[in-house]
């Protein structure tokens, strides 16, 4: 009988020595969901009733990891708006969102929020992002997902509705706790508070939350827009920082000690750009707020750069449906970070293999002989012009019938 999975993908350029050249006229075989053998063209082994894809003109990359999803959300210019769609629609929402992700060779989707309400599939009262994942669990045609939950804030600090906000000390503990008991895989602090600049919670209140979750084996990460909410969450412990949009070279160096991640998502200014032009909201389209995201997305793209020189290991992601950007568009950030001074070799391992340590799946990122089929199809060759990832001709864990 013919394994319908498998596929001899022929003729193609792969990524070798880390992910740092590219070696054209290279055959892999494809069966079970996993490569069976990767070769060069003319030494191919007999494959007898496999398909043939003439791959021919493309690079095989690793499904990519976006470290920073929300699946539950669309985006678009009215991003936090969105949030309030009712739970049927942001669940038929995720259902498109990985569509869009399957399409663009994302593997992986690391949710960093969803809102907490009644899920209308399994009538649960939790973090919407959770039952997606446990629907999505052994599905080819979905991403495998880790899910934060929902946001950890401080009273104050985002609209109503969206996350659960902790007065003190004690809620801010006993929040963590209960994330965790509803199935959150990570824990996702909101290191932004009611007052701009400030940090909600001292490092001393926010070690017990790193303590928590390492007990029950849990990872924490923090968004942090601003240096004084980054400093607190490294000096806490947390393994992650999201945006990072504010960091220096102290901080940096403390963070690379520490082993702590940068989950940049530096794209958001570049789609907020493009609203100047393409919406009226003042925010985006008048001169004070265009000089504004101009000044903070020079600010970010230094903080990168800071954690770059500084040795830190990048993980990177969209931000999409908490941010503006959509789910396909991971290439935007890629190219970011080579904006930020990242090789584009560097700024693809962040997309792919740091972002699997991030997660601790260390087959995320690879395209190895009895490794799973995690790879896709794009045209150019991204180790010397990043806007490859944009042309994506198919991805090999869910390809079509042709
Ligand atoms: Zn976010």
């Amino acid at each position: 009988m013919t394994d319908p999975g498998r596929r001899l993908y022929r003729d193609a350029a792969l990524l070798v020595d880390g992910g740092r050249k590219l070696r054209p006229g290279m055959s892999l075989l494809v069966e079970g969901g996993r490569v069976a053998w990767i070769r060069p063209v003319d030494e191919e082994p007999a494959a007898d009733g496999a398909r043939i894809v003439d791959a021919s003109g493309c690079t095989v990359v690793p499904g990519m990891v976006d470290a920073h999803s929300h699946l539950t959300l669309p985006g678009g210019a009215h991003w936090i708006e969105r949030g309030r769609d009712p739970p049927e629609r942001l669940v038929a929402v995720a259902e498109h969102n990985a569509e869009l992700q399957r399409q663009a060779g994302v593997r992986w989707a690391r949710d960093v929020g969803s809102v907490r309400a009644v899920d209308p599939v399994d009538g649960k009262e939790r973090a919407l992002a959770l039952g997606v994942r446990d629907r999505w669990k052994g599905r080819t045609d979905r991403p495998y997902v880790r899910s934060a939950g929902t946001w950890i804030t401080r009273a104050g600090t985002l609209p109503e509705g969206l996350g659960i906000a902790a007065a003190d000390p004690a809620a801010f503990l006993a929040a963590a706790a209960a994330q965790l008991d509803e199935g959150a895989d990570f824990l996702k602090l909101y290191l932004d508070g009611p007052t701009p600049g400030v940090s909600p919670w001292a490092a001393e209140e926010i070690r017990p939350v790193v303590e928590l979750a390492r007990g029950r084996g849990a990872k924490v990460t923090a968004h942090t827009s601003y240096l004084d909410g980054a400093r607190a969450g490294v000096e806490a412990g947390v393994d992650a920082l999201e945006h990072g949009f504010e960091l220096d070279a102290e901080l940096a160096a403390r963070m690379q000690s520490q082993g702590t991640f940068l989950v940049s998502t530096l794209a958001v200014f570049r789609s907020w750009a493009t609203f100047a032009r393409t919406t009226s909201l003042a925010r985006f389209a008048g001169e004070e707020g265009r000089d504004r995201m101009a000044k903070r997305r020079a600010r970010a793209v230094e903080s990168v750069a800071a954690a770059h020189r500084a040795g830190v290991r990048i993980a990177t992601g969209t931000d999409f449906g908490g941010g503006s950007l959509r789910p396909n568009q991971l290439a935007w950030e890629v190219e970011s970070l080579v904006e930020a001074g990242l090789a584009p070799w560097e700024a693809l391992a962040s997309a792919t293999r740091v972002g699997g340590e991030l997660l601790g799946e260390p087959e995320a990122g690879t395209v190895r002989e009895g490794g799973p089929a995690d790879f896709f199809l794009v045209h150019g060759d991204p180790l010397s012009d990043p806007t490859a990832l944009w042309r994506v001709w198919r991805v090999a864990w869910a390809d079509g019938p042709a």
